[in-house]
């Protein structure tokens, strides 16, 4: 039980073991500290994927008294921007971790790397091959047939280290030539068999500029990046399991034989009904599927806070979801449970009418306007009350309404007695159609017996619905949302089909004590769900919600 607590601190949860199996067996040798990085690659805006492997990276340090540095992957040119590299650093510090003085460039180590290169090559474990892209392909045997020998690979130190400088230098197009690991040819792990570690690539470098036109591949230069900063675990997803002993084999080669960093991969996270892949997301944004990458129904960080979820929310989710080496799809309703979770006792509750039936009180004076106290949140004494109006014409929720009611309907109907929340019990007598036959107008008697809070127990009645006064009701806009997506398209099987549900725009009356409200509030609509106020599209005099939840979650996989 002890054990199961720890976990749930960690933001490992029950399954995490394996990580912390590693790494309590490295500090009983050697190691003294651990050291972790989140090392994204500014390419794209980070989504609920990356906040995985934010809590882990993070968490584990904090757990372990270590530390985590936040790394910016930037060795390939030419997807890279700064855009992505704030947004990065803004979303890793609302989750609420902190990197510290440690923010660190890849690409500040280029002339690392190629003075790792150059040893290399005077070590005869390198060296300049001119395969073409298909060549090599075809030279590179398959999972069944080992690979042939470059013609290559035999050059004399001398002309590799020639050829590799007049590379650096600019002499050769893209793709002419790159460098080469001399490994092994024979190895039954692809990765092994002589793999490219430097390509040729004239492009401007977001960083670096126009300084280097040879980049180094990724299997070489991340774990050198680790190895400079003296990380000792470095924590990935599961596709780079086979590159592990290539990682191990870079860092070797390269000199750091004390403490070397130790490569784990860990499942990534895939989730029901959204999509995480980032080619995916920016077809979304730049096809005008969604309103960007903050559209409150992309699972990116920038759009899940645009959309009202809490920081605590989702590191609640990562420590449930736990840590595994098997992929799985986690269900998008443990999200919403989450979020609600963290909500329910944290947000006021507010009555908000998203579909009115106007109701007349007929025997309510005309012109009377009283304010009742309501409490703001009965799970919570501590967010205290507010005055609600209460008058003679009042909005309630058509749905609550029935002209003839089915069977355990115990909502407003003819004849029927309900209780107004905070306010009295209502009588329906009488309806008013429009021309349509539609229910325009629902007509009541109220009980001036049954003032809530006044100590009346002469009747029970089943029926609590929520309403607003008419006149005092604040118009705003409420934007409902739902899954972006039909179908799991991080699913091998899965399609790209948006759910043609996920947005629904309404027009909501809610009680006066809203006008108070700020951008980013979050507030419980009484038996609809959970809102805030949109921090992009409100403005002085219009309150623009996303609901972030519905209190209940119904929506299913189906195409
Ligand atoms: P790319 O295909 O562009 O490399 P990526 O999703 O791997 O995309 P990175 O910026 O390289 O993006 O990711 C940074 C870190 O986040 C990496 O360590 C990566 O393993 C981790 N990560 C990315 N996606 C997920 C995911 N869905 N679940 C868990 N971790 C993830
Ligand atoms: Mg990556």
């Amino acid at each position: 039980m002890a054990e199961e607590k720890n976990m749930e601190a960690t933001g490992l949860g029950a399954t995490g073991n394996f990580i912390h199996n590693y790494i309590q067996e490295d500090l009983k040798g050697e190691l003294n500290k651990i050291h972790t990085r989140f090392p994204p690659e500014p390419n794209g805006y980070l989504h609920i994927g990356h906040a995985k492997s934010i809590c882990l990276n993070f968490g584990l340090a904090n757990l372990y008294g270590g530390k985590c540095n936040l790394r910016f992957d930037d060795t390939n040119p030419s997807k890279e921007d700064m855009e992505y590299v704030e947004s990065i650093m803004e979303d890793v510090k609302w989750l609420g971790f902190d990197w510290e003085d440690r923010l660190y460039y890849a690409s500040s180590y280029f002339q690392k790397y190629y003075e790792v290169a150059v040893d290399l090559i005077k070590r005869g474990k390198a060296f300049v091959c001119d395969l073409t892209a298909e060549e090599m392909r075809e030279y590179r045997g398959t999972l069944n047939t080992p690979g042939k020998e470059s013609p290559y690979r035999n050059r004399s130190v001398e002309e590799n280290l020639d050829l590799f400088e007049r590379m650096k230098a600019g002499e050769f197009p893209d793709g002419s030539r790159t460098l080469r690991a001399k490994i092994d040819m024979a190895s039954p792990n692809i990765n092994m068999r002589d793999p490219v570690i430097y390509r040729i690539a004239h492009a401007t470098h977001h960083t670096t500029g126009d300084a280097w036109c040879i980049y180094p591949m990724y299997d070489f230069a991340h774990p050198l990046e680790d190895a400079i900063e003296g990380i000792t675990h470095s924590i990935c997803t599961m596709e780079f399991e086979d590159h592990r002993p290539l990682y191990d084999w870079v860092v070797r080669e390269a000199g750091y034989t004390e403490n070397p960093p130790r490569q784990i991969e860990f499942a990534r996270l895939g989730m029901t009904n959204t999509v995480m892949s980032k080619r995916k997301l920016r077809a979304l944004v730049e096809n005008n599927l969604v309103d960007g990458w903050d559209d409150p129904r992309m699972p990116t960080i920038c759009g899940l806070r645009r959309r009202g979820y809490t920081p605590e929310s989702i590191r609640d989710f990562c420590e449930r979801i736990g840590v595994s080496k098997a992929n799985s799809m986690v269900d998008s309703t443990l999200l919403d449970y989450c979020i609600r979770d963290d909500l329910k006792a944290k947000a006021k509750v507010v009555m908000a009418v998203l579909d009115p039936l106007k109701v007349i009180i007929d025997n309510y004076a005309e012109d009377q306007v009283e304010m009742l106290t309501i409490e703001n949140n009965p799970e919570n004494p501590e967010l205290g009350s507010r005055e609600v109006p209460f008058s003679r014409e009042l909005y309630i929720e058509r749905e609550d309404f029935m002209e003839e009611p089915v069977k355990k309907f115990f909502r407003l109907a003819p004849g029927k007695e309900v209780r107004l929340k905070g306010a009295y019990f209502i009588t329906c007598t009488d309806v008013v159609k429009d021309a349509n036959g539609n229910v325009v107008e629902v007509h009541c008697t109220y009980d001036p017996e049954t003032k809530s809070g006044s100590g009346f127990e002469g009747r029970k009645v089943k029926g609590t619905l929520h309403w607003v006064s008419a006149a005092q009701a604040v118009e705003a806009t409420a934007r409902l949302y739902d899954y972006m997506m039909l179908d799991n398209p991080d699913d091998p099987s899965g399609e790209m089909i948006m759910n043609p549900n996920s947005l629904e725009v309404k027009t909501a009356f809610i009680e006066p004590s809203i006008q108070h409200a700020k951008k980013g509030d979050r507030f419980q609509f009484m038996r609809n769900g959970y809102y805030i106020v949109d921090t992009k599209d409100t403005t002085e005099d219009h309150l623009v919600f996303n609901r972030i939840v519905p209190l209940k979650s119904s929506f299913k996989v189906s195409k």
